[in-house]
């Protein structure tokens, strides 16, 4: 990608609609927009001011190459770096036919445009320094997202709040590496900003932060990318029901035949304020069907990455030994397991089974749809911390920023041990620059240009 020519592409969803927005954006976008677009009043478009709607006649070449006007609309001229992207940019509003926004789109490739690969503008307004890795990131949620709670916290992360608490961090572990240089190039004389003690709080206090953000993780990632989570059961307890259930739609067969679930269905599915990515997987009994086995295997996986299980059972009949070894098999797991004791409809026996071998129960009718609200709310009492506000407070997402995090976290760490511990403060210096390297890569300023190309390929053509 060379960042020095201009790109265009439409900007709005493939498909007929009232009008459609195409975009161009590089040094000669107004030039090139000139060649398209001629404003009605007869002057020039590069005359108008920045931001200003201008009317006019929309032109393109013929299968001779003769411009001709095919349609009216408007132009937006968006001078640099006051645009999206930072750089000149125009937007073309014309009308929505399919064939129409196509030919305006040649026209622009026709006049010296590229086409602009998937995410290609939202790259640019980072490289440009519009926006942030995390903010950029926001924006690409705010396009998928699926829940009215993951617009709000997509909405929110786009202000660059992420990037704004790293940046506090970064000139804070800053100073502390300028005092630690300051101790060893001129040992003699005190032109350290800070005293030892002063570093030591200064780290404490990154340490704080770093960790106040991790602490908001579980929700964002709860939210945002959704829980893995696992439907497990033994055959008949009302496994595809509930999945059914909580979808909102027959996805899974239903049948009172033992075995029918031999795949692993996945689905993201909002369940109150959180999302899961939600398996439905073959019950985890033994067989001798090859099929079947290769479903089972395939659900020992998914329940080995779930971060919620939802463990059912058929509370209207008394738990058996298949039950109890179910119940005893989660013992070791980080997950939260929530055992769910369905068929309430049919009244419900030794629910202190239960209760005795799981932190969380819900008691609920799969098939009638009676008490999914005490699921979803236990749900979100497991993941949601009640403390936090999406709309204002700063919130990690995904596992990108996590992982950034934790690397920046036990690198200030080990610098705290080393200060605490005495050893020269020069041996600081590597550990504090490792927190600052992830920091860095956390808010996007260093990050490795695999990690961003990965992010913006998931954008869709013309963001
Ligand atoms: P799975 O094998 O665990 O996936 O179980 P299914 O969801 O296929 O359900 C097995 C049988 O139990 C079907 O006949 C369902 O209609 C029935 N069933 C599921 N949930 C309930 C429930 O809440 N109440 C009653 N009465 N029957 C249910």
């Amino acid at each position: 990608m060379f960042i020095g020519d201009t790109i265009a592409a439409i900007s709005t969803a493939r498909g007929k609609g009232g009008v459609a927005l195409l975009r161009i954006s590089g040094p000669d976008a107004i030039s090139i927009c000139q060649k398209v677009f001629s404003p009605k009043s007869g002057k020039k478009l590069s005359e108008y001011a920045s931001r200003t709607a201008i009317f006019g006649s929309i032109y393109a070449p013929d299968d001779r190459g003769e411009w001709n006007e095919i349609d009216n609309g408007l132009a937006t001229v968006f001078s640099a770096p006051a645009s999206f992207t930072g750089e000149d940019t125009v937007e073309i509003c014309c009308h929505g036919g399919i064939l129409l926004t196509q030919t305006v789109l040649t026209a622009c490739l026709a006049a010296g445009a590229r086409a602009a690969e998937a995410g290609e503008f939202t790259r640019r307004a980072f490289l440009n320094g519009k926006m942030g890795l995390s903010a950029a990131e926001a924006l690409g949620d705010l396009l998928e997202a699926q829940t009215r709670e993951q617009l709000t916290l997509a909405h929110a992360g786009t202000d660059g709040r992420v990037e704004r608490k790293c940046r506090e961090i970064y000139d804070s572990l800053c100073a502390v590496l300028s005092s630690v240089y300051a101790k060893i190039d001129y040992p003699d004389e005190d032109l350290a900003e800070m005293s030892r003690e002063e570093m030591q709080d200064a780290l404490e206090d990154s340490i704080k932060r770093i960790e106040k953000l991790l602490d908001t993780y579980r929700t964002g990632h709860a939210i945002a990318e959704g829980i893995p989570t696992v439907i497990c059961g033994k055959p008949n307890v009302g496994k595809s029901s509930l999945y059914n259930c909580i979808i909102g739609r027959d996805a899974a067969i239903v049948t009172d035949v033992e075995g029918t679930t031999r795949d692993v269905l996945c689905e993201v599915a909002a369940l109150g304020r959180v999302t899961l990515r939600l398996f439905d997987t073959a019950g985890l009994h033994e067989t001798e069907d090859v099929v079947e086995k290769i479903g089972i295997d395939r659900a020992r996986k998914a329940l080995e990455d779930a971060e919620l299980i939802l463990a059912v059972f058929d509370g209207s009949t008394a738990p058996d030994e298949e039950d109890r070894a179910l119940a005893e098999s989660f013992s070791g797991t980080d997950a939260t397991v929530i055992a769910v004791i369905n068929k309430s409809d049919l009244g419900i026996v030794q629910e202190e089974f239960y209760t005795s071998h799981f932190a969380h129960t819900v008691t609920l009718s799969a098939k009638e749809g009676r008490g999914t609200e005490s699921l979803s709310a236990l749900v979100e009492s497991c993941f949601i911390n009640g403390e936090l506000d999406t709309k204002n407070d700063t919130v990690l997402t995904n596992a990108r920023q996590k992982g950034a995090a934790l690397s920046a976290l036990e690198a200030i760490k080990r610098a705290q041990e080393g200060l605490d511990y005495g050893l020269p403060v020069e041996l600081c210096c590597s550990d504090c620059e490792a927190a600052m390297q992830a920091i860095a890569e956390l808010d996007g300023r260093a990050v490795s240009e695999d990690i961003v190309s990965h992010i913006f390929s998931h954008f869709c053509v013309g963001k």
